[in-house]
């Protein structure tokens, strides 16, 4: 794996931006921690066992506060509820769709907020999550990508859109996890690392890891530490172009990575993981829609064996690209297999309620009521609502 530091190699919108501090002795978000970390802050006097204790509450059993678990000491509860925080985001508006998707507008301690999407497939749940407050990576066709990063979020405000897209399903986990959200998820890799353990872990959500994958534009030392972190997780790589030029053009950081150097990191990942990589393409009319683009493309990917998701482009409003007539996507998919790609084409959700991918953005800035949310938008970690 070269051993070479990503930190050199990365271009610099790879840094995750500010962070929201976590001081020494400052509350601990228990939905991004690990059972060592919460008994730590437990102290001495605890059994052993209350970590796990307080981590199921947290994970399977919808607790929103220390007070909430009710088997706990009540001193315990009643000295730690301000600094051990079961939830530390909180819902501030649910948006359904027709097609039975819902939007979850979620709330930061900051007053910034994100969005989070459940989407049904037959009686299965599909989960798409957030790993920032906008994105830094400015695709030229993503909604996400007009307000720029504001910030990263931590292992906790990723893991806790998974319990409350569990409070949403009567207490089960959803089925699948994909990291499709707003923010690209290898832009903000610790907290993701942690995320996916926390997700993953039987201590944990306990969903499997075949069942999440991550989205990235693609950072090909990021996509190795992936593929060594001992997880089964899927990737899907958004490529959108067969040529560098093009994919610069529509997805900048490209200049700084290439084609090429991406899909060797995709063949080790395959290759380290046994997982199957897929490509995201969206189709954008006129631009890289072409059946000779298909034919380039697959040229390119074939011999990488994987799996290539056709995505019609959802409109967004003040941006210049538009979605390819059904005929041409056809035709895409057609040449695309004629060449000996395996592909499909994504099946549109949510998109009345603005939660198709790219679609992704807030209306309001920080600080501003949203949908009727007036006011306060803190949430209260303590309190029992
Ligand atoms: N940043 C990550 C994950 C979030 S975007 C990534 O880029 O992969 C998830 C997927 O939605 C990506 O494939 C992205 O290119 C795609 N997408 C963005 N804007 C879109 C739009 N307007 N229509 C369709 N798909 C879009």
């Amino acid at each position: 794996m070269g051993g070479r530091r990503c930190d050199v190699d990365l271009p610099i919108a790879v840094n995750p931006g500010p962070q929201p501090a976590l001081a020494r002795g400052s509350p601990l978000p228990l939905a991004g921690a690990t059972p060592e970390e919460v008994a730590v802050a437990l102290g001495d006097r605890e059994p052993r066992y209350r970590a796990r204790q307080v981590l199921a509450w947290v994970h399977k059993r919808g607790a929103k506060s220390l007070a909430d678990m009710t088997d706990l000491p009540k001193l315990l509860r009643e000295r730690r509820a301000g600094d051990l925080l079961a939830r530390t985001t909180a819902i501030l508006a649910r948006h359904p769709s027709d097609d039975r998707t819902v939007k979850l507008l979620v709330g930061l301690a900051d007053g910034e907020s994100v969005e989070a999407v459940l989407i049904p497939e037959g009686d299965r749940w599909t989960l798409c999550v957030s790993t920032q407050v906008g994105c830094g990576m400015a695709c030229r066709f993503c909604a996400t990508g007009t307000m720029g990063l504001r910030r990263s979020l931590t292992a906790a405000e990723i893991v806790e859109q998974a319990l409350h897209a569990r409070d949403e399903l009567a207490g089960e986990s959803p089925d699948n996890l994909v990291f499709m959200g707003m923010g690209e998820p290898l832009a903000n890799w610790p907290a993701l690392r942690r995320a996916l353990e926390v997700l993953n872990a039987p201590w944990g959500t306990g969903i499997g890891a075949r069942r999440m994958t991550v989205s990235t534009i693609g950072f090909p030392e990021r996509i190795r530490d992936l593929a060594t972190l001992g997880l089964e997780v899927n990737l899907a790589i958004s490529l959108h172009a067969p040529d560098d030029d093009l994919r610069t053009a529509l997805v900048p950081p490209n200049k700084g990575v290439g084609i090429r150097e991406l899909l060797d990191a995709a063949r080790d990942f395959h290759e380290r993981t046994g997982r199957r990589v897929t490509l995201e393409y969206v189709l954008l009319a006129g631009v890289n829609d072409s059946p000779d683009q298909a034919r380039r493309l697959a040229e390119r990917v074939r011999s990488l064996g994987a799996f290539v998701n056709l995505i019609p482009m959802n409109p967004v409003a003040g941006l210049p690209d538009r979605a390819s007539d059904p005929a041409t996507v056809q035709a895409f998919r057609r040449a695309l297999r004629a060449a000996g790609v395996e592909c499909e084409i994504r099946r549109q959700r949510g998109d009345d309620i603005a939660a198709a991918c790219g679609q992704l953005r807030l209306a309001a800035a920080p600080g501003a009521s949203l949908d009727g949310f007036p006011g306060e938008r803190r949430p209260e970690p303590d309190s029992r609502g």
